[in-house]
């Protein structure tokens, strides 16, 4: 299989917790540095590996948060019950160490450049690579027209809040909140829908390119919306975290 040879290439690195911020009660960025990470681009994901005391070993995805040429950095959602994500988000520390391989993805990634419209939808921790070339397109003066549609179960679940409350360079920012809303909350309170993508997505004439990340059921519903609305499934790129991402 031409992934599992990919990923055979690469190696795991040993890595280090250098610096861990708490995004939201449930969510936490772990910056990392590994000798021999050789860069990423917007977009791309690495492994994780855990090992315990006695040998047994776990792995999961991660997308990187930061932007290329960044301190490599991943934002982790801890999932109730979950194997990985709780040890990521409420028990390492600056010092710790852990495995990595990666980069990983060529297909899910954009370089912040070209003059059609971006379009970038994200069901909560789903923001994570799309902040990545939201960054991007930050740290590049990138004046490509863009847009980001992104949902969170409440306000306080809204991860990278205090930065997307100050979009950099003409970002558009749209936010949904499903769950509960604060008092004046002026943006939409209830789930993506098709009157929501009408509303926000550019009309499929412009040519608009797009990046949907979330959960399967997520994804999948944004998706189908804009192919609705016209948008050739081609112009769309998604990245499924799980079925609870
Ligand atoms: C390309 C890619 C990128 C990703 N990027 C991110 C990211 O940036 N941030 C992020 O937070 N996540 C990301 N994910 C998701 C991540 O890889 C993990 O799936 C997530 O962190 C959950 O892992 P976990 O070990 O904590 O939970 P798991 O142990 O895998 O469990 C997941 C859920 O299933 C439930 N569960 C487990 N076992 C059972 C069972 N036997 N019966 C019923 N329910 C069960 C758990 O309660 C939990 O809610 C990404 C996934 C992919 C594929």
């Amino acid at each position: 299989m031409a992934g599992a040879a990919l990923l055979g290439r690469l190696t795991w690195l040993a890595d280090e917790v250098v610096d861990a911020v708490q995004e939201t009660p449930r969510v936490r960025t772990l910056v990392l540095e590994a000798d021999g990470w050789d860069g990423h681009r917007a977009g791309q994901h690495v492994d994780v590996r855990l090992t315990a005391e006695d040998g047994y070993q776990a792995e999961r995805s991660y997308s990187i948060a930061s932007a290329p040429g960044e301190p490599l950095a991943v934002t982790v959602e801890e999932l109730e019950d979950g194997e990985v994500s709780p040890y990521l988000v409420s028990e390492a520390r600056e010092g710790d160490h852990f495995e990595i391989r990666g980069p990983i993805g060529g297909y899910f990634v954009w370089d912040g450049s070209g003059e059609a419209p971006v379009l970038l939808i994200a069901g909560g921790s789903g923001v994570v690579p799309l902040m990545a070339m939201i960054r991007h397109r930050a740290r590049t003066g990138s004046l490509t027209p863009t847009r980001l549609l992104y949902s969170s179960r409440s306000y306080e679940d809204v991860i990278y809040r205090a930065e997307l409350d100050q979009p950099a360079g003409g970002l558009e920012v749209f936010q949904t909140l499903t769950r509960s809303q604060p008092p004046g909350w002026a943006g939409y309170a209830r789930r993506i829908d098709a009157e929501m993508l009408d509303e926000v997505a550019w009309p499929a004439a412009e040519e608009p390119r797009v990046f949907i990340c979330g959960s399967t059921r997520f994804v999948d519903t944004a998706a189908d919306g804009l192919v609705a609305m016209g948008y050739p499934p081609e112009s769309i790129r998604t990245e499924r975290f799980g079925a609870t991402g």
